[in-house]
This record gives structure tokens, sequence and C-alpha cells, in this order.
């Protein structure tokens, strides 16, 4: 038995057997130039790569039984009705016979030439289909080129997914059902890989550097995701433990949900709100299980960045409806696009770009470059506001121009909706992000514009402590204890309540129960996390009296190191018996 070291990343523990998804790339394709005598046997093992991938899509196209299955299956409806499409099979063979190349660069280029077309088309939706463009032809090319490309929406058993890295698209289209845990070579606790998986309730282990060298497919695995191990191929006694903490997993998660509809309110009747984070519309239906107050983030991005979604309005008013409504009154925040970073928009960007991704054309700063993309979600959000409570919060805010552009920008989509004949709420909130050191030392002066603040720790601490938060190597620096951070929230909490508007989080740190008393002792008003968080949150909140928690947050703004704050932290938990 070998055991991994990793990142806890999504708790609960798993078994199964290893999948090893590898190569998400293409290897270079081949080019050389035929003979007219041998046009016509490579013609035909063009038209058999396209009909195989027709044939392989169609088989898959039966079998989708997940929860994304209807907007799957119209991409497959797309792809395949691309793959049968004559006038683009003529075009490649034209295009075969003219040049005399070989079959496998002929899709290649003809795919290449039309992605750049589309790619700088200024309408959207073609834009989108170079992203089918690209898929398409890549699934004609495995089949010329003989790869046994298994993708992971395809997946017909269950599995547990070894990877070096995973995009968010990819996690997003994933077979839901048959991944039953994720172990990485990157990531850290706060990538978007990591809220993923918690989002989706699996077991992960990241950052573990070398877990692909280290494991085969089909090694049998277990993955406990509160301790960071991964256990390749485990004796009998490795399993029983596993099964046991699994039992009383269980027992637990029992207990909490038996908390749902209690107040999250300390012994001496101090009131928070917590809310929860999603990713997607469906989270939202299961939200008020584990006794959610509202969605305090909706991430919004993720509607643009699953290959082959739109970002028509029609697309996104039905999404932001569809939660405003299961969460029936109770208050949606919903983040406009923080596109950028590690969330790639085929579409927009070139990452080869930028040479600093995190420092660069993301979140707010993408929307005000493109106001009609901008202007066409808040129309989005706007219209759907008649549905429920809706609240608006803009990401990455470095500045007070940044937000006077924003708020600008949504006058004018109120406008256009009131030209149509739209209606939407009047009392729309709209908030900043405080995630940028800048916004943090501002945060006096973005109060005046903001109806709340939402402090995202998790990008807060990345660039107040100058730590790539995927980075696995640099993960044990990115302390929410840090005096530093501790800092920043005092300064934006107190800021916020000068000017009588509330502070809320929404990082990752909103959802450790290690830092709530203190959270609650610096005041904050709002804890909104992954849904699955609230009870054991709520659970210390109704443990603890207030004047304690304000003591221990004073005391640890004047520590002097994150390890002097871990440590006081942990004894005034043990303390009050609440590890
Ligand atoms: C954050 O930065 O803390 C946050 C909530 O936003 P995201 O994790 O999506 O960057
Ligand atoms: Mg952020």
């Amino acid at each position: 038995m070998k055991t991994l070291n990793g990142i806890s990343a999504s708790q609960g523990v798993i078994t199964g057997k290893a999948f090893l998804y590898l190569d998400n790339g293409m290897p270079e394709i081949p080019r050389h130039t035929i003979t007219e005598s041998g046009v016509e046997n490579e013609l035909a093992r063009l038209s058999k790569a396209i009909a195989d991938a027709a044939a392989e899509m169609e088989s898959f196209q039966g079998k989708i039984t997940q929860e994304m299955s209807k907007e799957q299956a119209a991409i497959f409806e797309a792809h395949l009705m691309m793959l049968e499409d004559v006038d683009f099979q003529e075009q490649l063979a034209v295009h075969l016979k003219k040049t005399l190349q070989n079959a496998e660069w002929v899709v290649w280029d003809i795919a290449h030439d039309l992605i750049q077309k589309m790619t700088a088309s200024p309408d959207p939706i073609f834009r989108e289909r170079a992203v089918d463009i690209s898929d398409v032809s890549r699934r004609v090319l495995t089949h010329l080129l003989l790869i046994k490309k298994v993708y992971l929406n395809e997946l017909e058993q269950d599995v547990i997914l070894v990877a070096h890295d995973i995009l968010p698209s990819e996690l997003l289209t994933m077979s839901r059902e048959h991944v039953k845990g994720i172990v990485t070579d990157l990531g850290g606790k706060t990538s978007h890989m990591a809220i993923l998986a918690r989002a989706f309730g699996i077991p992960a282990v990241l950052g573990l550097s070398n877990a692909t060298m280290e494991i085969n497919s089909g090694d049998t695995l277990v993955v406990d995701g509160g301790t960071g191990k991964v256990f390749v191929n485990p004796d009998r006694e490795a399993i029983e433990k596993v099964k046991k903490i699994a039992k009383q997993d269980q027992k637990l998660i029992a207990e909490y949900l038996a908390m749902r509809d209690l107040p999250a309110e300390t012994k001496d009747g101090f009131r928070v709100l917590l809310k929860a984070n999603i990713e997607i519309s469906e989270e939202a239906e299961h939200a008020g299980e584990f006794g959610a107050e509202g969605i305090g983030l909706y991430r919004s991005e993720f509607l643009f960045i699953v290959p082959g979604k739109s970002a028509e309005e029609e697309t996104q008013f039905e999404a932001y409806s569809r939660v405003l409504k299961a969460m029936g009154g109770r208050p949606v925040t919903i983040r406009t696009v923080d596109i950028g970073g590690d969330k790639i928009l085929k579409d927009f960007h070139d990452t080869a770009d930028e040479k600093n991704p995190l420092l660069g054309w993301r979140a707010i700063r993408f929307s005000l470059a493109l106001p009609e993309l901008f202007k066409t979600q808040l129309r989005a959000i706007l219209r759907a506001s008649v549905y429920g409570t809706v609240k608006i919060m803009f990401p990455l805010i470095s500045g007070i121009e940044e937000l006077e552009q924003a708020l600008h920008l949504l006058e004018e989509a109120k406008a256009e909706c009131r030209k149509k004949g739209q209606a939407y709420s009047e009392n729309i909130e709209t908030g900043t992000m405080i995630e940028v050191p800048s916004a943090a030392m501002t945060a006096d002066i973005l109060a005046e514009k903001s109806d709340f603040f939402s402090i995202g720790t998790n990008d807060l601490i990345q660039y107040s402590l100058a730590i790539d938060r995927g980075n696995e190597r640099v993960s044990y620096l990115a302390q929410p204890v840090h005096p530093a951070v501790l800092r920043f929230l005092k300064k934006t909490i107190d800021a916020a309540h000068e000017k009588g508007i509330k502070a809320a989080m929404c990082g990752e740190m909103a959802g450790d129960p290690f830092v709530t008393a203190l959270l609650l002792g610096l005041g904050l008003d709002e804890f909104s996390m992954v849904a699955s968080a609230i009870p054991p949150i709520k659970r210390i909140i109704r443990l603890v009296e207030m004047e304690s928690c304000r003591s221990l947050a004073a005391e640890a703004l004047q520590g002097k190191s994150w390890k002097q704050n871990a440590v006081l932290v942990d004894e005034w938990m043990t303390k009050y018996k609440l590890t």
C-alpha cells in the first residue's frame, strides 16, 4: 500500500478504481503530400473517420442521463448535424483534392481557418460555433489518428479521476454520476477545481504533485478528502478505517440536518445570516436542505464556460429565474461574470496573450471592456428580478472608478429594459466584492456607492499575500489568520458599518469552522459558503457568545504572525469545547 499526501479539498471518503485522465490535448498533426492516385484512398479514410465520429456521438447521445442532460443533448445534436453536413464534407474533399495533403492535415487546416474567422466575429453565436467546430474536428482527428480518447462526459463506469489538472469547464461537463472522487497533481484549497468538487459533493484531494506518476489506471484507491490522504492499493485495515469514517460522517450529517430550521444565533442572541454559494443553477434547488437563508454568491461565469453554451440573454434569463424561483423569495446575490484567471472563455481569451492571467483581463475588467456583453447579463438579471429578491455584485473591484462605470452601465441596462417594456424590480441592491487589497484599503470610499460588501477572501488572500491560489507549492502560505488578512477584514467590516451597510463574506474562509468565532468577533454580518458547510458553521455560532468572540478577535488583531494566531484560535476553540 502506498500513501500519498495532498491538500484536503472536498470532504468525504470514497474507495474505487483509478482512471488516469492524462492527455487533454492533441499530438502534433502529421502533414504529408499524397499522390493523385492516393486521393481516393485518403477520401475513404476521411469519410470513415467522419462516419465513426458520428456513430460514436449517436451511441453516446442515447445514454446521457446526468443533470445537464437536456443542454448536453442539444450540444451533441449540433455536433452531429455538423458531422453530417454535406457542405462541410464537400469542403474537406475539395480542399484535399486541391492541396493533395493527407486527411488529418486537411481537417485541421479547414477547422483552424473556420475557428479563426468565427472567433473574430462580433456575433456571439458565431464565436460560440468556433468551440463546436474545435470539438467536432478533434473528434474526427482522434478517429483518423486512431487515438482512443475518453471524454469525461462519456464515462460509463464509476471512477476516481486522477489527473494533472482539470479545467473548470471539464468538471462542469463531466459525467458527475460516474466521477466518485478526484485526485490531482495541481490545485489548492481555494482553486476553482476545489470549489466545484465541493459544490458537487465529490471527495477530492488536490495538489499531490506526483499523483499521475504514482497511480496507474485500474489501481484501487481510497480517497480521504477530509485528511488529504490517498491510499493506493490499500490493505484491509485502511479500507476498514475508511468505512468507519464514512459511517461517522453519515451520523454527523443526520445531526446537522436536524439543525436546518434553527436560527444562526449566538447564545447571547446575536443573529447572523448563513447563505449558500452556487456555481450552477441546479444547486439552488438543494441549498435550502442545508438551511441556506439565501444565495450569497452565484458564480454566474460558470454559465458561460461550458463548451457550446450560449451567452445569450435568454439562456441567462432562464438560469437566473430558475435560481430565484427555487429560493422562493429568499435573497439571491448574482455576481456578474468573473471570467479570466483560470476561468477562460475560449471565444474571447487566448491564454498565451497574458503572462499573468490572475493579474490580467479578469472579472469586472473583462465586463467593462465588453459593455454590450456586460449589459446583456445585466438585462437578463434585471428581467429575472421579478421572480424574487435579487442583488447584483461586482467582482474584483480595485477602485471607485470601476464601481462607478459598472453602476452606470447598470443604469443603461435598466433604460434598455424600460424601452422594451420589460419589467424589473425597482429595489435591487448593488454590492461590491472586496477581494483586492486596494478595495479593502479604500472600503470607506467604496461604501459610499455600495449597498453591501461581500469579502472574497480567496482572492483577497491570494493578492494580499502574493500566493497563486491554484499553486499547491505555496498553498501552505495561504493563511486566513495572517495578521495582514485580519487587518483587511477589520478595515472592510468597520467601513461597511460606519456607512450603515452590511458586510458579508463569500470566500472559502466563511465556511471554515476554525475561524467562525473570529469572524463573528470582527463583526461579520453574513457568511456564504458551499451549502453543505452551513450546518457545522451554524453549530459553532449557536455555541458561542459574542462577547468572547469579540475578545478573541481583538487579541488576534494584535497577533504578530499567523502561527501565533493559529495557536490562539486553537486554544480558544479547545477552551469552549468547539473542536
Ligand atoms: C473569492 O475570491 O473569495 C470569491 C468568492 O470569488 P472566486 O472564488 O470565484 O474568485
Ligand atoms: Mg474572487
